[in-house]
């Protein structure tokens, strides 16, 4: 399971291998079920993510030319009806014989305690081996697939000079992380936990934490820029939560990190998919402006989506469409 991006006009294709859908099943019970418990759900709701399903879905709603490549099961049909929807081309989306769609079931308890089991299925199935860019220019990569088809895709893309985001989620592991090929990379976006993650793959000082928020993660992305091992030639993207976004532009002769505050939310309903929304708003972008553009053009659009996300509950059904957030930003 992963995705693509493709399209007649090659300059405004995205390509996006990695992950693929999910369908995430909500429980409600009193509490979450102990060892051997069997106990009746309260409530029970049904939706669909999965990172690369998500974000290939806002690449359609803000308007991008793109095409998801990923796996499903024979139970993923109305999955990928509701992701072509947000205008994305599901014709890269394989139907694996004898797998399920990957699938999260999540225990939500009266207290708020959330237990989660995910089970991978098409997304981990093998694929069919193929990498086939031609026609793409942008490739948008999370870390829900098997990591060897991550890294195929990142190699081939970054051989071709497409330009090439990661979302690195879940984490990989450190070592992982020393080895990645991140010269194939040309745009990092990560969250303010995974900055530090991927920090200490390559830096083990230990974290200022007197610092706040904004200020550590500052310091955290000039240490990864300067960090042996990493390339200087990946922008970092760093979003704080409710505070906004930090941007490393390396473009520039002295490239330094801008701060930018998030979009104000009319109330906050539910911050799931704010991410998402915010990396594949970011592609979407990215094939607006041009590579060239700074970075600092692009994300008014990005924060404002995320904004309307947040004042909607759900994942992918609260990524709000170009219009909307263009309407906002006038
Ligand atoms: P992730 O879900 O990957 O942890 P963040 O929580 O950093 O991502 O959120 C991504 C973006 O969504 C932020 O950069 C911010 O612009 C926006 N956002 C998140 N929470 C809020 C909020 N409460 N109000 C407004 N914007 C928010």
């Amino acid at each position: 399971a992963w995705q693509l991006s493709r399209s007649t006009t090659p300059r405004h294709t995205t390509a996006h291998p990695a992950n693929s859908p999910d369908i995430d099943e909500f429980y409600l019970l009193p509490h979450i079920v102990r060892p051997g418990e069997t106990i009746a759900s309260t409530g029970f709701s049904r939706s669909t993510g999965g990172k690369g399903a998500n974000q290939a879905y806002a690449a359609g709603r803000a308007g991008a030319n793109v095409v998801l490549d990923a796996q499903v099961g024979a139970d993923g049909a109305d999955v990928v009806k509701l992701i072509a929807s947000g205008g994305v081309d599901v014709s890269r989306v394989r139907v694996i014989d004898g797998e399920v769609t990957g699938r999260a079931i999540i225990q939500r308890a009266a207290d708020g305690e959330n237990s989660i089991v995910l089970h991978p299925g098409a997304n981990f199935a093998p694929s069919n081996g193929e990498v086939d860019l031609s026609g793409y220019t942008h490739l948008l990569l999370q870390n829900e697939i098997p990591l060897d088809d991550t890294l195929a895709y990142l190699r081939a893309a970054g051989k071709a000079g497409i330009k090439t985001v990661y979302n690195p989620s879940p984490m990989p592991s450190r070592e992982v992380l020393a080895a990645f090929p991140w010269d194939c990379l040309s745009y990092l976006i990560v969250n303010e936990g995974e900055l530090s993650d991927i920090l200490a793959a390559f830096d083990d000082t230990p974290l200022d934490t007197k610092l706040s928020v904004k200020d550590r993660a500052i310091a955290q992305m000039h240490a990864l820029h300067g960090a042996k091992g990493f390339a200087k030639t990946v922008a970092i993207v760093t979003t704080i939560g409710p505070e906004g976004v930090l941007v490393f532009d390396v473009k520039g002769a002295h490239p330094e990190v801008a701060y930018s505050p998030a979009a104000k939310a009319r109330k906050v309903v539910d911050t799931t998919g704010a991410g998402d929304t915010f990396a594949g708003y970011f592609v979407a972008m990215l094939m607006d402006k041009g590579d060239d553009a700074p970075i600092a053009d692009l994300i008014p659009t990005c924060l404002q989506a995320c904004a309307i996300t947040v004042e909607n509950a759900g994942a992918l059904e609260s990524i709000p469409a170009r219009a909307d957030v263009e309407a906002r930003l006038a």
